[in-house]
């Protein structure tokens, strides 16, 4: 992230395109067979490269992508060569950011487990860190490691019971692993072999030779880079993702270090007690109520379902509504707090591979995901600096001497110097304290990196 004084450097977003008024029902049934033959790819990647002992083949992955195509698959399906690809370097990434965060929680319950040592810990963070190490932890074939990172494990090893250690990694590891799997087959990747550009529309590449698929959109602007496509079946109309390169803003007045905590039914409180999205619980609230009714009624009919364009629509409609507010909210954020940096606690709890999108008391989880990732991107644009801070016990910690309080009604009390502040505000001054002077975007960049290839979604 740039450093103020300097010149403006560049940051990425994501800009849309709009398919012009509604396609045909072919056309749709073509697109919709592309993305569907992305998703069977990928989920073919998942399932031959997915276990324990593919590990080792996935970065950088040629040797996929070599044996994949020798597979015979994509004339099998025959899909167009540049889908095949993507797709499977799609899920080649998607399968790292998977072991990472494995990893991840796995490092995190070495922090948790009573009983380890230091040394335990630092053996066991050590085999966590070197990629090598963890693969071969995990495979079992002896990995080609540099000699000094041999005898460095040997020297942690000496004072630990390495065995027991070992298995013991094994074994969380393997309580983590899911199978991954693609079901939304409305969307698919596609670069420049794949479209063209061509009198105010976009012409994709199909699986019947020289038979393209046109779309008209609604702007003539023109890219030549990798691109996401999105499908509306439900009125027949897409949206493609472009990521572009924009120069960063530099508000030389933006001068501040601004506290946040961020919460389910106040978006956004400061470490000042102003207040942004206080509106988000309506929103929220509204959505749900009409996903459990919508889903009742599902359930109900499910033998004769009368097929589910309606209700695509309609949670479409309402997911767009809910992240216009977010996304006007953060603006206004920025906007008035004029920050050079902001602090705020890591999202915890966030199981990234977790379902709960689908279920109804999972909106207004999943939708905290968005705003960081939101809100981390504006701050990119904008040339603030993020710096996320850790969140333990964030809550319920007095922000003026540091003993644990009581949370009561949504204000926080401290029984031991008395402070009286609402909880939100309190938690904000915290992750003001924690962050002051602390200087760390790698943590956002992670986090940004973590959300993987289906959170390239944008507006605003
Ligand atoms: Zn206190």
């Amino acid at each position: 992230m740039k450093r103020r004084g300097q010149a403006a450097e560049t940051v990425m977003r994501t800009v849309q395109q709009h398919s012009a008024g509604h396609l045909a029902d072919v056309d749709m049934a073509r697109l919709r067979e592309i993305a569907s033959d992305f998703c069977r790819v990928k989920n073919s990647v998942y399932d031959r490269y997915g276990g324990i002992r593919s590990i080792g083949k996935l970065d950088p992955g040629y040797a996929v992508l070599q044996e994949m195509t020798a597979s015979g698959l994509r004339e099998r399906w025959g899909i167009p060569s540049v889908y095949f690809q993507l797709a499977i370097l799609e899920a080649l990434s998607d399968l790292r950011g998977y072991w990472n965060r494995i990893r991840g929680h796995v490092r995190e319950s070495t922090f948790r487990r009573e009983g380890f040592t230091e040394a335990d810990r630092h053996y066991l963070n050590f085999l966590l860190r070197v990629d090598l190490l963890f693969i071969e932890l995990l495979t079992g074939e002896p990995a080609d490691l540099r000699e000094s990172y041999r005898l460095q494990q040997q020297e942690l090893a000496a004072p630990v019971n390495r065995k027991s250690l070992e298995n013991w990694l094994r074994r969380q590891v393997r309580k983590q692993c899911r199978r991954l799997h693609a079901d939304q087959a409305d969307t698919f990747a596609v670069d420049s072999r794949g479209y063209r550009y061509l009198d105010g529309a976009i012409e994709f590449a199909s699986k019947e030779k020289r038979k393209r698929i046109r779309v008209p959109l609604t702007d003539t602007n023109v890219y030549d880079r990798q691109l996401r496509v999105r499908l509306h079946p439900e009125d027949n109309t897409l949206t493609i993702l472009v990521p572009v390169k924009v120069r960063q803003h530099v508000h030389a007045d933006w001068k501040r270090t601004v506290g946040l905590a961020i919460g389910l039914h106040v978006m956004i409180t400061t470490h000042e007690g102003h207040v942004y999205g206080a509106e988000i619980d309506r929103y929220q609230g509204e959505y749900a109520a009409w996903l459990r009714e919508a889903n009742r009624i599902y359930a109900k009919n499910r033998v004769d379902n009368p097929g589910r364009k309606k209700y695509r629509a309609k949670k479409h409609r309402f997911e767009e509504a809910l992240h216009s507010y977010i996304n006007r909210e953060l603006n206004r954020l920025l906007a008035e707090e004029k920050p050079a940096k902001i602090c705020l606690p890591k999202l915890q709890g966030m199981k990234p591979e977790s379902k709960s999108r689908e279920k109804n008391w999972g909106v207004s989880v999943w939708q905290r995901g968005y705003l960081m990732e939101r809100l981390l991107q504006k701050c990119r644009e904008q040339s603030v600096e993020a710096t996320l801070v850790p969140g333990r016990a964030i809550g319920m910690t007095c922000s003026r001497c540091g003993q644990p309080g009581e949370r009561k009604d949504g204000v926080f009390t401290c029984t031991s110097c008395g402070l009286t502040l609402p909880e939100r505000q309190n938690a904000a001054k915290n992750a003001y304290q924690r962050g002051d002077g602390q200087s760390d975007t790698s943590e956002a960049e992670e986090t940004r990196q973590n959300h993987g290839s289906e959170q390239a979604t944008s507006s605003g």
